[in-house]
């Protein structure tokens, strides 16, 4: 039986920069569902559908599939690799918003448990401990301060050479998780059996060290 470690959390957590990395230490997939609504949201914002009629109308048309190059997944929208597409604040903002609607989540259900059903997985997103995977072996909600987690964003795109504002950086990270918390289906909260950790005071190691230890005393996969 594949082993399904789900990892949840607000934006800006370190959710798939910890998946990737404990995935790697054991020899599991790293599966990103975050990328999956956002490649559904970038094909809403090129086709210029904003309400949720027309996205329920159109989600049919997007057809989302993922893949792996030398390990890192890829996600295709309608064939096409969109991987470097989709990582701007405007798809994360349409992701947040497709999110909500009943179509979408339904359409990316079955791949998201398929791809576990077969393979051991670290899953990261919203509602995987909650609803995606309900009886996965290990769950663990990642979270940080709003503050801390806006102070990692500014860091991360002024080294990048991009232009940007603490406060409003830390303002969308608050309107995104409202949005995430407060929706009607799939919310993003911590599971029951899910284990908390908070990452604002630990170092990316300490992180990795903490979950691996969870999964150890859960698993036999690091045995
Ligand atoms: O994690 P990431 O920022 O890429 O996710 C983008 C958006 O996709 C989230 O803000 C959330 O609204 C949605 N999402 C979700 N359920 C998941 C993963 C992501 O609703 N399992």
């Amino acid at each position: 039986m594949a082993i399904n470690i789900a990892i949840d959390g607000p934006a800006g957590a370190g959710k798939s920069t910890i998946a990737k990395k404990v995935a790697k230490q054991l020899g599991f997939i790293y599966v990103d569902t975050g990328a999956m609504y956002r490649a559904i949201a970038l094909y809403m914002l090129r086709n210029a559908v904003d309400t949720e009629e027309e996205v329920e109308k159109h989600v049919k048309h997007a057809n989302v599939e993922i893949a792996y190059q030398n390990g890192e997944q890829q996600v295709l929208l309608n064939k096409e690799n969109v991987s470097g597409l989709i990582r701007t604040e405007e798809v994360g903002k349409m992701a947040s918003f497709v999110a909500k609607i009943g179509e979408v989540r339904k359409q990316l259900l079955d791949l998201q448990r398929n791809l576990a059903k077969k393979e051991n997985v670290i899953m990261d997103g919203r509602d995987i401990g909650t609803h995606v995977l309900p009886k996965a072996d290990v769950k663990i909600y990642l979270t940080a301060s709003a503050s801390e987690r806006a102070n990692r964003r500014y860091k991360e795109l002024c080294e990048k050479g991009i232009e940007c504002n603490l406060q409003e950086i830390e303002n969308a990270i608050i309107a995104r998780d409202e949005q995430d918390m407060k929706r009607e289906i799939a919310p993003l909260k911590q599971a029951e059996d899910a284990v908390l950790v908070d990452s604002s005071d630990m170092t990316i190691d300490e992180v990795i060290s903490t979950i691996i230890t969870i999964v150890k005393k859960n698993t036999k996969a690091c045995e």
